[in-house]
């Protein structure tokens, strides 16, 4: 299991996105992204997703 704090990526917010793969995580951020933050699809640049993928990590739960 794969997880994410949005807070990691600088955000306050309690959002986390738990998943089996780095792209399974990747569009869970891309949904919240744009519905909690107001972020547009364009807004998720390839520099914010190498941004979140440095900050996965591996969990047991
Ligand atoms: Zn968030």
């Amino acid at each position: 299991m794969l997880k994410f704090k949005c807070k990691d990526v600088g955000f306050d917010c309690g959002f986390v996105a738990k998943g089996k793969t780095e792209e399974d995580i990747l569009s869970q951020c891309a949904v919240h992204a744009t519905k909690d933050h107001n972020m547009k699809p364009e807004d998720i640049t390839d520099e914010l997703k190498g941004k979140i993928k440095s900050k996965i990590k591996k969990s047991l739960f």
